[in-house]
């Protein structure tokens, strides 16, 4: 999203030049015609509601396909989980991406959006016996096992198809990303991967099943939201070593998946900054490249393609105060953003409208009877009860995390394109 305050009313559009601290005033004369003003738009619609900027979505995914241009657009996989919605995932598609999935729903969703079988690839670490077997029916790119009972698994279904699959081994490399403890997934006591230690006995499945399971990808995840490209590169060196042991080992491997992971700021909305991390990270995936030059490499990239482009608009109830706490009390909580009291996410949150009276620090909070229903603390903000406020960064992980729990409606999803929001993109 590129958002903008005009006459004091928060704005969504296209700029010639962004600021990104939200205070500042941008001139008028860089601002395109086609923005809209969000507060015209909340107060005319129901609340609380997604709202995607597809223009956004779709600079990010060109600014990412443009950075790694030594890849094949249909090996960067989007990780479905971070934003299942149908049109986004067809803008995507439409983009020649290919689609990361944790399960036959996803991989369901995928293909209804517009993503062919052959560019979708499943990973997870629970893959059902029926979950296996649609996927083997349908002749999907890639399966990563994440475990030696996993690839017994596959191979049983194999055989009684009598049709092979192609897969990948997850390796748990013991290398966790700094990042949140609970979205970390590369540590060498986290449930993810194969453990090095059972590399042998996958070896040995696949050497007696070669007409079943057709071993043609080493990959990884190590964790979400990582800013920092240390851990990565350390975890990528590995795979590559076992990439050798592999090949010394007879076996023909012709992909490396690293995975998704990158992150944005969530305390600073600076697409400029998130511009420069994809840069950094690009220069090391080339050398990885240059290094392994018959691999193709894969991704399997979420958030930073989609989590700038969501914000999630919501009505202040009610105001008050509890104890030396002042609350807001908000129409959507843990339910439609659940990010906050999951892992203690940072959420930005704007006024739609600057009052420009004295600003209080609130604590905003969601209707969801639970005490964890925050969904930020020292907010300053100046604000009245049925004011309206967005929250920022929730293209990826907000409504695909959504839940029923309290029975509340699911948020309508809106779309913001060629100066216009409406619920078909
Ligand atoms: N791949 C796998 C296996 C994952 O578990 C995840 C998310 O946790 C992703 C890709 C996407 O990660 P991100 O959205 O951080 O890029």
């Amino acid at each position: 999203m590129q958002f903008f305050y005009k006459d004091q009313k928060l704005c969504v559009g296209t700029l010639k030049s962004v600021k990104t601290d939200a205070d500042s005033e941008i001139p008028t004369s860089g601002l395109s015609p086609s923005s809209v003003q969000l507060l015209d738009f909340a107060q005319t619609h129901k609340s609380p509601c997604y709202l995607y900027d597809m223009e956004q979505i779709q600079r990010r995914l060109e600014f990412f396909k443009s950075s790694l241009s030594f890849m094949k657009s249909e090996n960067i996989h989007f990780a479905v989980k971070s934003n299942h919605n149908e049109k986004i995932l067809n803008l995507i598609a439409r983009q020649g991406l290919g689609a990361d999935t944790v399960s036959i729903g996803e991989i369901r969703r995928a293909i209804q959006s517009g993503f062919h079988q052959k560019n979708i690839i499943f990973s997870g670490v629970g893959k059902s016996f029926d979950e296996i077997s649609e996927a083997v029916d349908l002749g999907i790119k890639q399966l990563n096992i994440e475990s030696p009972s996993e690839l017994l698994r596959i191979v049983k279904i194999c055989a009684q198809k009598k049709k092979p699959i192609d897969i990948g081994i997850r390796l748990n490399p013991r290398v966790a990303a700094e990042t949140h403890k609970s979205i970390s997934t590369g540590g060498a006591d986290h449930k993810f991967g194969v453990d090095l230690t059972d590399l042998e006995r996958v070896k040995t499945t696949l050497r007696q099943n070669p007409e079943f399971v057709k071993l043609k990808s080493l990959s990884m995840h190590i964790g979400s939201n990582i800013l920092k490209l240390s851990e990565l590169t350390e975890a990528i060196a590995i795979l590559e070593n076992h990439l050798r042991e592999f090949k010394n080992d007879g076996f023909h491997l012709t992909r490396l998946d690293l995975g998704g992971g990158l992150g944005i700021d969530y305390f600073d909305y600076n697409l400029a900054q998130d511009e420069k991390l994809i840069t950094e990270y690009a220069n090391l995936l080339n050398q990885v490249h240059h290094r392994n030059p018959a691999i193709e490499l894969m991704l399997e990239p979420g958030r930073i393609l989609v989590a700038r482009g969501g914000i999630l608009l919501t009505q202040v109830q009610y105001l008050k105060r509890n104890g030396s706490t002042d609350f807001a009390v908000v129409d959507t909580g843990m339910n439609h953003l659940i990010r906050p009291a999951l892992y203690e996410a940072h959420h930005q949150i704007w006024p739609l409208l600057k009052r420009q009276k004295a600003k209080k620090s609130y604590t905003v909070v969601g209707p969801i009877c639970e005490s964890t229903d925050v969904l930020a603390t020292n907010v300053e903000l100046d604000i009245c009860e049925d004011d309206y406020l967005a929250i920022l960064d929730c293209g990826a992980y907000g409504m695909s995390m959504a839940s029923h729990y309290n029975l509340h409606d699911f948020p309508i999803e809106y779309f913001y394109q060629d100066g216009q929001i409406s619920d078909l993109a």
